[in-house]
């Protein structure tokens, strides 16, 4: 809260590049904003290419901000090189820095593309939270030396919404000697491409047995493959895990108190993780708005979405804040996600109304971020689930 200047909707921009410019932030996440613009735009082309070859289950697209998101995002001791923008540094830990850069990347750049980067930012929010030291040193220090990909794999065929109803089971392998893991996970982020992730399982009954353990996915008994979607394509993937052998080493969260070993990590993640859904979200909001406005529509036709996507931006930079002040706030994050995840569809559907018949195939970037824009309210949660959050954040 305290980087959020102005939530109004009067402000033109010091920068006077956009109709998004305003006071909303402090210099140094303005310098962020300005670094990402410039190097966002690469992103729209190599998008559009995995949208159009999904399967392709290798592929990385190349591109020189995804490289660097990449090997950021990384704490305190195992952080590489951070980025540096006029002499300020940017580690990209902060919910606020996070959001700026994903809001940017996704308003001049593309939202989706964001989703297939190589990086730690899921997986790693875990194994930061639940992580040892040697847990930490081991998967941060591979992340920080070349781009790679994570995953964090949660939800199961059966269900998402309800993160206690896991099926997927950590048992202790014949003899005592670590584990064996069993179960299957959807709608994966990477799961397909990574070598490397969290796999949240079930060791024994009640809320308690439920565990996060990292998990390496070159080894017999894993099988991955990517899900064919309609919106977000080539995001997504499936993997499935028959008796594949954990070592002990690989099960998060053994030197916590029991209470703070599973699911109190990934709730605190989620707060954050919930900020730069938001921020993606609002990011494809702008640019469907920036991409009518360069196609004619006057400044007056566009007045109620403009409105719409500040008052919805300034919620996700309050939550950004929010969280960065207090990793436990809940309400906030949810709340601007689902307004988020309703602002990118509404700004979508009603850019294909304004655009009129023929819009989808005359306007192929709109076709894709109409599509794109579904993704949001399934990620990190549904509107549902997130009205849950907020009710018992509230009555707390
Ligand atoms: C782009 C994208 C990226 C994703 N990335 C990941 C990832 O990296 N890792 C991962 O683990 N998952 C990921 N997911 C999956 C996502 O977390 C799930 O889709 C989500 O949790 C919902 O689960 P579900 O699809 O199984 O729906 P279900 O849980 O089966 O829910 C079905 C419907 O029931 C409603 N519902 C469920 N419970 C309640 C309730 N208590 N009260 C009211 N309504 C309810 C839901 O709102 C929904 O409308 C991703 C999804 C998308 C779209």
């Amino acid at each position: 809260m305290t980087r959020l200047l102005d939530t109004g909707l009067s402000g033109t921009g010091a920068t006077g590049t956009g109709p998004f410019d305003f006071e909303l932030l402090d210099p140094h996440l303005r310098t962020l904003q300005r670094y990402v613009r410039t190097e966002a735009p690469a992103l729209r082309a190599a998008a559009r290419e995995v949208d159009r070859h999904p399967d392709g289950s290798t592929l990385y697209p190349q591109v020189p901000l995804l490289d660097r998101l990449a090997t950021l995002q990384i704490p305190g001791p195992y952080a590489g090189d951070p980025l540096i923008v006029e002499g300020r540094e940017y580690p990209l830990l902060s919910a606020m820095e996070r959001v700026v850069f994903h809001e940017e990347a996704a308003a001049h750049g593309d939202a989706s593309i964001l989703l297939c980067a190589p990086g730690s930012l899921t997986a790693g929010m875990l194994v930061a939270a639940l992580g040892d030291e040697a847990q930490q040193a081991r998967f941060f220090t591979t992340l920080r030396s070349a781009p790679a990909w994570t995953f964090l794999a949660m939800t199961e065929p059966q269900g998402g919404s309800d993160a206690t109803a896991l099926r997927t089971t950590l048992e202790p392998a014949p003899g005592g000697d670590g584990f064996l893991l069993t179960g299957t996970k959807r709608f994966i982020g990477n799961a397909h491409r990574a070598r490397t992730g969290v796999v949240t399982v079930r060791t024994g009954p009640g809320p308690l047995g439920i565990r996060c353990a990292l998990v390496d996915t070159d080894v017999p008994g894993v099988t991955a493959a990517p899900i064919d979607t309609l919106g977000m394509r080539g995001a997504l993937g499936a993997i499935a895990f028959d008796r594949v052998p954990i070592p002990a080493e690989n099960l998060l969260g053994g030197h916590l108190p029991a209470t703070r070993r599973g699911m109190w990590g990934w709730l605190h993640s989620f707060n954050l993780l919930r900020c730069v859904a938001a921020a993606m979200a609002v990011g494809l909001a702008r640019a469907v708005h920036d991409h009518l406005a360069a196609h004619g529509l006057a400044p007056a036709r566009l007045a109620p979405l403009a409105a719409r996507i500040h008052r919805v931006r300034a919620l996700t930079h309050h939550a950004a804040g929010a969280v960065d002040a207090d990793p436990a706030t809940a309400h906030l994050p949810a709340a601007a996600k689902t307004a988020a995840a309703e602002l990118a569809e509404h700004t979508t559907a009603r850019a294909l109304e304004l655009l009129g018949p023929g819009a989808r195939l005359e306007h192929p970037l709109l076709d894709k971020w109409a599509r794109d824009a579904h993704g949001f309210d399934p990620m990190e949660g549904t509107a549902h689930v997130q009205a849950l959050t907020v009710f018992a954040s509230l009555r707390r």
